[in-house]
């Protein structure tokens, strides 16, 4: 059987080195006569496993002292409840919405702290990102919610927003879900920054929360202990079982990003394939993609066939070539291709290579 190439959004393309030595491992680990998945959390086999992963992680983003890494579970839904009970103290919060993900956060906050929208883009149907000076933040706001990358949109911040120059001293909170460790973090603009593994760092089930210290300990009375990060942080994220067998895989994932050049190093494939993808749509009289130049995401490509009669012969012929998973979010419809890091130049030349053929036979 051959790998074909993937472009879920998610759950997503893994590195094939890294499944290749999970199954060389899978029944003795290093040794020790077990699976990853059948050790206990304290041992200090697994022990060895956490704090490597959490120090190649820490290395990789350039995530500075002063900031905690906790992992977690229950995915970016579940950080959407999370993040206010644990930094809105039931005040105000704000958000700006640039795409689905972004209004389901907004909206989940609203059980937990007052939850206003500084800004939306939904107006153009989240095709571009509404310039940091127009956002309304309040002076009273806990903190700034964004998506610096909209999974179903498309759209992707390519520079985080400095609140402190816009004069809003509110810590800002980003779900960086799907596209985490495809680019640098600028952790000076950053108060707290979330997401689900299962996108660009290894399987669903883990949760990684990177908050910097000084908005840890806050959580309100309801909060459920397995959700309060001081108590997360305090037992270095094993308070509760934490996602074991998820953790050592995305701990495989950080050894293949460093053994690969790192993140500067995948941000510079990461344009490339980009490039050449959105190259192709442009240049074509058969696909569009409608998303602002200035922030189209380099992880998710969603695009149309202007004769969207063709979308199941599309989607048939894609398959039949190995090139799996590309039918858009059913709320937006479409198509789309997502390009994780683990997804190879070679993929994307092979989609580009079909998105030619195709739109030849059409003509
Ligand atoms: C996938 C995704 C989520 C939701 O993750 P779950 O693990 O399903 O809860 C949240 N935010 C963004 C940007 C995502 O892409």
């Amino acid at each position: 059987m051959s790998r074909a190439f993937n472009f879920s959004a998610g759950p997503a393309v893994m590195p094939e080195e890294v499944l290749q030595q999970a199954a060389a491992e899978m029944l003795d680990w290093h040794g020790s006569g077990m699976s990853v998945m059948e050790m206990s959390h304290r041992g200090k086999e697994f022990i060895s496993i956490y704090e490597q992963a959490e120090s190649d992680l820490r290395e990789l983003l350039a995530v500075p002292a002063n900031f905690k890494i906790l992992f977690m579970q229950g995915g970016g839904l579940a950080e959407n409840a999370i993040v206010p009970m644990n930094l809105s103290q039931g005040g105000a919060v704000d958000f700006v919405l640039t795409g689905s993900w972004s209004q389901k956060s907004q909206k989940e906050a609203g059980k937990y702290a007052t939850s206003r929208v500084a800004a939306s883009a939904q107006a153009d149907g989240f095709t571009s990102l509404p310039s940091p000076a127009s956002w309304h933040i309040g002076a009273d706001s806990r903190y700034v919610h964004i998506c610096s990358n909209e999974t179903i949109h498309g759209v992707e911040f390519h520079e985080l927003p400095d609140l402190k120059a816009l004069g809003c001293d509110a810590p800002l909170v980003v779900d960086f879900s799907s596209h985490v460790a495809s680019r640098p973090v600028d952790w000076s603009r950053v108060g707290l920054a979330f997401g689900g593994a299962q996108k660009n760092l290894g399987p669903a089930g883990l949760t990684l929360v990177i908050v910097r210290e000084d908005l840890i300990g806050r959580a309100m009375p309801h909060c459920p202990s397995a959700f309060d990060y001081k108590l997360v942080n305090d037992n270095q994220s094993m308070y509760n079982t934490p996602p074991t067998y998820s953790i050592y895989i995305a701990g495989l994932v950080f050894q293949w990003l460093k053994k690969h050049g790192g993140i500067a190093a995948m941000e510079q494939r990461n344009i490339a394939k980009a490039q050449l993808l959105y190259d192709c749509l442009d240049n074509s009289a058969l696909y569009v993609n409608k998303v602002d130049k200035a922030c189209r995401s380099r992880m998710n490509v969603p695009f149309f066939l202007l004769d969207e009669s063709r979308n199941d012969a599309f989607l048939a012929g894609a398959k039949a070539r190995g090139l799996l998973q590309l039918k858009g979010h059913k709320s937006v419809g479409g198509m789309r291709a997502s390009i994780y890091n683990a997804m190879p130049l070679a993929g994307v030349q092979a989609l580009v290579d079909y998105l030619r053929e195709f739109e030849k036979t059409q003509a």
